[in-house]
């Protein structure tokens, strides 16, 4: 479903977002399309188990979790930080994923860093037996099988898309979903210079472009900024944004609006990617600097 904005544009400039946040109640817009074409394969290999990787406050965890309660797979979630194991009451996302009943690995940093290497998942294979192995943030080429299919008829009309990147599968399956006269803008969540490479794997398009300038300083930073975009973005429109990814990305996209990147009359469509699950965990932080909270 898209949503019109109604924000003070200049230039004609038209602005939509496509509410894939809505999708689901609990498994988040892009890992929503991400776990689709993943969890039928693991199906149709009898898998009982899926295994996946994800961070302290990672939406990927929390989806993967509830897919796994609502389709009748255990889950296991390995997660980075071996300190979080006697946190997880702490940690909103965590606790969620527990209570739908996915089972917990947790390991250090140093060993997070190898979960792509096939002695580590030997050994996750030795531990927990069979399992069906979703990667990190869950792209993969079904994932972006899944993501072909954000973009719609009613999507035609729009000459630029917009869309927050963190492995960059949602993006890779909308590059190969646009149409020859539409640009996709992608907003990296992090620092980093190996996103192009990543899209370009699973790419054939060149009508696309990464906007490195929005990361605020890394992955799952923000700062009082930010934070105030996102609340006053709510008030004004009633669309709530996440702090590590969409609110980055529309952040981005009214500035680029303010400075002009854009042609008179362009029609840009964003992709709320959804994510709302992190606003607990982050308030938690911002509350223990005592900065100002998300108020969405
Ligand atoms: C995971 C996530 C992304 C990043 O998607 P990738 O396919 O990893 O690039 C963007 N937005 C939200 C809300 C997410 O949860």
């Amino acid at each position: 479903m898209n949503q019109k904005i109604t924000y003070e544009l200049p230039n004609g400039i038209s602005l939509e977002i496509k509410r894939e946040d809505l999708l689901h109640p609990f498994i988040s817009g892009n890992k929503f399309r991400k776990l689709k074409y993943n969890l039928l394969q693991a199906k149709a290999e009898n898998q009982e188990t899926v295994l996946t990787f994800g961070g302290a406050y990672s939406n990927h965890i929390a989806a993967v979790a509830y897919a796994g309660k609502e389709q009748g797979f255990k889950t296991i979630g390995v997660i980075r930080g071996e300190e979080l194991g006697d946190k997880i009451a702490d940690n909103p996302t965590l606790q969620f994923a527990q209570e739908c009943g996915m089972q917990f690995e947790f390991v250090t940093r140093e060993a997070y860093r190898l979960k792509t290497e096939p002695d580590f998942i030997a050994n996750l294979r030795q531990k927990f037996g069979s399992f069906y192995l979703v990667p990190e943030g869950g792209t993969n080429e079904y994932a972006i099988k899944g993501c072909e299919e954000i973009l719609t008829e009613e999507d035609t009309a729009f000459d630029f898309i917009c869309c927050a990147i963190g492995t960059g599968g949602t993006i890779s399956g909308i590059i190969n979903s646009v149409l020859a006269h539409q640009k996709v803008l992608g907003f990296p969540a992090l620092k980093g210079d190996f996103l192009k490479d990543e899209i370009r794997k699973f790419v054939a398009n060149e009508n696309w472009e990464l906007i490195t300038d929005y990361h605020f300083g890394g992955y799952g930073k923000v700062n009082e900024e930010l934070v105030q975009f996102i609340n006053q973005f709510y008030r004004q429109t009633q669309v709530p944004l996440d702090p590590v990814y969409t609110g980055k990305m529309v952040f981005g996209v009214i500035d680029l609006i303010q400075k002009n990147y854009f042609p008179n009359n362009a029609k840009i469509l964003l992709i709320h990617t959804g994510g709302l699950q992190g606003i607990q965990g982050m308030n938690l932080i911002l509350k223990n600097k005592n900065k100002t909270l998300i108020d969405v």
